[in-house]
C-alpha cells in the first residue's frame, strides 16, 4: 500500500513526503481508513510503529476538511503520559500540517506556564497535553475542552502504571459526548479494555506488534560480568568507532548520573535524562544528542518512554530490567522504522534470572559475547543453594523469634521492662 491510496488530503501527502516516508507503516494502514470513515479506534500498537501519524494524519485531514469561523478553538486534543512524548507528538502533528494553516501546542508540568498560556490565548486548533498540566490550565480557566472532536488518548497502559487513572476520569467528565476518539495502548490488559468501554463507541479494534515482540532489525548481545567489572567494560565496548551516538539505559536516577560522571571523567561526552533533572535540561540534553554534540546520552525507563531519535543505531541496557517488557521497550528505541539496530546488554551475576525471562517474553536466546576481557567471576547461586540459604535465613529468624519469646516471658533483655 501506499499512501496515496489513503485518501488523504494532498497537503498531507506533500508534508509525508518531505519526511521521507514511502509506504504507511502497518499501524497506519489499518487505522488511517478507519479514523477517516469517522470510527472510534481501539488500537495495540507502542511507540515506534509510527502509531504516531496514524491518528495525527487522519485527525488533520478532518480539520481540514471542516468549516471553521475565524475563531481558533480547540478542536482535537491528544493525551499523552510524559513531557517528552507530548513533545514529539506536537512536533509531528508541525510537521504535517506544514503545508496548512493548523496550529498545535503541547503543554506539560515541571516548567512556569507563561509560554503556554500565551500559545493557547493566539488560538489552537490541536492541544497536545500531559493529563496534571491540562487539568490544571482547565481549572483555571485557560482551556476549554467544548468543541473537541477529536480525543487521543495515547500510551493508556503507562498512563495507569503512573497513577493518571483519576486525572483520566476527570477530563472524560468534561469532554463533549459528540467526539471521535481514539485510544492507544502497547498492552491490553483488563483495566486498559475497562477504561477503553467508558471512552470509546462501537470501536475497532487494531493490533500490531505485541509488546513481546522484539524489531527483527535488532541484533542483541549481552555480556556476562561482575557488577564491580561493569564501568570498565562499558569504556570496553565504547572503544568501538562504529558507536557514533548510544542511548544508555540505568534503572535508577543515581546510577545514570553516577555513569555520567565516569565517563566524563574519561573525556566521553555524556549526559543524562531523569526525572530529576528540569524540564530544560532534559530538553537540552535530548538536543544535544540528536545534534550529535554528546555521544552517550544515559536515560532511566520514564524519562526514555517515547524518546524518539532519527537513525538511532545502538542502545545498551547498563542493567538488566526486572520486568521483561522494559527490555522490548528499551531496545525499540533504536532500529525504528525498519533502520537497522543494535542492542548490547550488560548482565550481572544477579541479573540473570531477568536475563533468561527475557528470553522467555522475546522466546529467543540473547547471543553472549563469549571473549571480552572482563569474565564473569562471582557466580550467582544455583538452585540447591538458593534453596539452603532460604533454609538457612529461616532457622535464623525462627531462632530469633524463639529467643525473643523466651525472654519476653522470663521477662528479661526488654530494657523498657526494667523501668518499672
Ligand atoms: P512513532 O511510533 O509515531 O513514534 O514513530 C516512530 C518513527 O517512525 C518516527 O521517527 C516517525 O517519523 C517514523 N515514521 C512514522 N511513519 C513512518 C513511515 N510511514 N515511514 C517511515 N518512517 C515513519
Amino acid at each position: 500500500m501506499k499512501f496515496e491510496d489513503l485518501n488523504l488530503h494532498p497537503t498531507l501527502l506533500k508534508a509525508v513526503k518531505d519526511q521521507n516516508y514511502i509506504n504507511p507503516t502497518a499501524i497506519q494502514a489499518q487505522a488511517i481508513p478507519l479514523i477517516l470513515k469517522d470510527n472510534d479506534v481501539l488500537g495495540t500498537a507502542q511507540t515506534g510503529t509510527g502509531k504516531t501519524a496514524a491518528f495525527a494524519l487522519p485527525i488533520l485531514h478532518h480539520l481540514i476538511n471542516e468549516k471553521t469561523n475565524n475563531k481558533t478553538k480547540i478542536r482535537a486534543l491528544v493525551v499523552t503520559p510524559t513531557r517528552e512524548l507530548a513533545i514529539q507528538i506536537g512536533e509531528n502533528f508541525t510537521d504535517y500540517a506544514k503545508y496548512n494553516n493548523i496550529k498545535n501546542t503541547v503543554i506539560f508540568g515541571g516548567v512556569k506556564q507563561g509560554t503556554q498560556t500565551n500559545a493557547l490565548s493566539n488560538g489552537v486548533d490541536v492541544l497536545v497535553a500531559t493529563p496534571g498540566r491540562l487539568l490544571d490550565l482547565m481549572g483555571q480557566g485557560f482551556i476549554s475542552l467544548n468543541d473537541i472532536g477529536y480525543f487521543v488518548l495515547d500510551e493508556a497502559d503507562r498512563m495507569l502504571d503512573m497513577g493518571f487513572i483519576n486525572d483520566i476520569k476527570k477530563l472524560l467528565e468534561k469532554l463533549p459526548k459528540n467526539r471521535q476518539s481514539l485510544f492507544f495502548s502497547a498492552t491490553m490488559p483488563n483495566s486498559i479494555l475497562t477504561l477503553s468501554n467508558t471512552i470509546l463507541r462501537n470501536p475497532k479494534k487494531i493490533a500490531v506488534h505485541q509488546v513481546s515482540t522484539t524489531a527483527e532489525t535488532i541484533q542483541q548481545s549481552i555480556y556476562y560480568t561482575n557488577k564491580s567489572d561493569k564501568k570498565d567494560l562499558l569504556f570496553h565496548i565504547l572503544k568501538n568507532n562504529d558507536i557514533n551516538q548510544i542511548l544508555v539505559f540505568s534503572r535508577t536516577k543515581h546510577g545514570a548520573d553516577r555513569i555520567v560522571r565516569n565517563l566524563q571523567k574519561n573525556n566521553i561526552e555524556a549526559a543524562a535524562i531523569h526525572g530529576d533533572k528540569s524540564q530544560n535540561q532534559r530538553q537540552r540534553a535530548l538536543q544535544s544528542f540528536k545534534d550529535y554534540n554528546i555521544r552517550v546520552l544515559v536515560a532511566t525507563d520514564i524519562a526514555a518512554r517515547g524518546i524518539d531519535i532519527d537513525k538511532l543505531s545502538y542502545v545498551l541496557n547498563y542493567d538488566i530490567p526486572n520486568e521483561p517488557e522494559t527490555y522490548v521497550h528499551r531496545i525499540g528505541r533504536c532500529g525504528r522504522a525498519g533502520e537497522k539496530g543494535v542492542s548490547i546488554s550488560i548482565c550481572e551475576p544477579e541479573e540473570n534470572v531477568y536475563a533468561k525471562d527475557i528470553e522467555k517474553l522475546i522466546k529467543q536466546k540473547i547471543a553472549a559475547v563469549q571473549h571480552h576481557p572482563f569474565p564473569q567471576t562471582e557466580k550467582p547461586m544455583n538452585a540447591q543453594q538458593k534453596k539452603e540459604s532460604e533454609k538457612e535465613k529461616n532457622r535464623k529468624k525462627q531462632e530469633f523469634f524463639a529467643n525473643r519469646n523466651k525472654n519476653r516471658n522470663s521477662g528479661k533483655a526488654n530494657p523498657r521492662n526494667n523501668r518499672r
